[in-house]
């Protein structure tokens, strides 16, 4: 009796002990489960987000531990500030060089990036798309003979006039010098005429300090359809040469007769291709 009795204590003191383990274990886990898996898992979840560029991951109660997943925390939290600082300035730069720096419109880097949107639009609508080339008359004189800085203000005021004289839907670009130019969507070669016509008459009518008087001359075109911008900006500045042959301060616009292409626009369509490719190319490149 006295043998089983001290065995049954061994055991009951053997089952205590596994207990005590027991229950030490699952503390331990819940303890490594919530203060170091959890976080870890979070931390890297937050990084996963900063690499395919979703919003930063609230690491903000981790962020203020006094430990290592603190530091990683704080870490993870000051890489996603600074890369979103980095692409805010990368996006002002790009925004800061198609700007012209003299005027603050946009600048022929401008008006490359804008051109394959205006141009598609205008084909894909078959509408018109208009440009006025803009030339500020003797502008040399100007500088010759009162300096550079006061010509620079007349670039300035030009702008600003012009800007007002335009409708919001055109594109207005400095080409550099004292050229600019007009692009107008949904704009005909005879509206464009008269919107240069305004721009002419708004420019004329400004008193600069100390210069008085500056002109300009236009050349006007309309885009035909297909044609590339390097012809078609040939065509206008062709105008703007009539324009300034002609005595300056005047409008220009390239008489229809002189665009040697046909305005009919043809269109290729599937049911008329026989199957063979090399018929089939063929016939597209004639109707091209
Ligand atoms: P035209 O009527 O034939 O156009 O004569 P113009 O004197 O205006 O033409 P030209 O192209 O010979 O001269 C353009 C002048 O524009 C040359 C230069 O003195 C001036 N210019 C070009 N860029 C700037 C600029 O950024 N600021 C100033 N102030 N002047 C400029
Ligand atoms: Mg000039
Ligand atoms: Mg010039």
């Amino acid at each position: 009796a006295a043998l089983e009795q001290a065995a049954a204590a061994q055991l009951r003191r053997a089952l205590l002990a596994l207990s005590l383990l027991l229950a030490f274990a699952v503390v331990c886990v819940g303890y490594f489960r919530t203060r170091l898996f959890l976080p870890l898992g979070r931390i890297t979840q937050a990084l996963n987000g900063i690499v395919s560029g979703r919003p930063l991951l609230e690491l903000q109660a981790e962020a203020k531990r006094h430990d290592e997943i603190g530091l990683l925390s704080q870490g993870v939290t000051l890489l996603y500030a600074s890369l979103q600082e980095t692409q805010r300035l990368k996006e002002e730069n790009e925004q800061l060089a198609q700007r012209d720096r003299l005027t603050g419109i946009g600048n022929r880097q401008a008006l490359e990036q804008a051109l394959p949107t205006l141009i598609g639009h205008a084909e894909r609508y078959e509408e018109p798309l208009a440009m006025v080339l803009l030339d500020l008359d003797h502008f040399k004189r100007v500088n010759d003979t009162w300096g550079h800085p006061v010509g620079d203000e007349v670039l300035i005021k030009t702008a600003q006039v012009v800007r007002q004289a335009i409708r919001s839907d055109d594109r207005f670009f400095r080409m550099g010098g004292e050229e600019f130019v007009v692009l107008m969507p949904q704009t005909n070669a005879g509206g464009a005429e008269r919107a240069a016509e305004k721009m002419r008459l708004a420019l004329e009518a400004v008193d600069h300090p100390r210069v008085g008087r500056v002109t300009a001359s236009f050349g006007v075109s309309e885009r035909v359809w297909g044609e590339d911008f390097p012809s078609w900006y040939k065509r206008t500045d062709e105008a703007l040469y009539q324009a300034k042959e002609a005595g300056r301060n005047r409008v220009a616009c390239l008489v229809e007769e002189s665009i040697s292409v046909a305005r009919v626009q043809l269109l290729w369509r599937k049911e008329w291709e026989s199957g063979d490719p090399v018929i089939d190319a063929q016939h597209q490149a004639l109707f091209k």
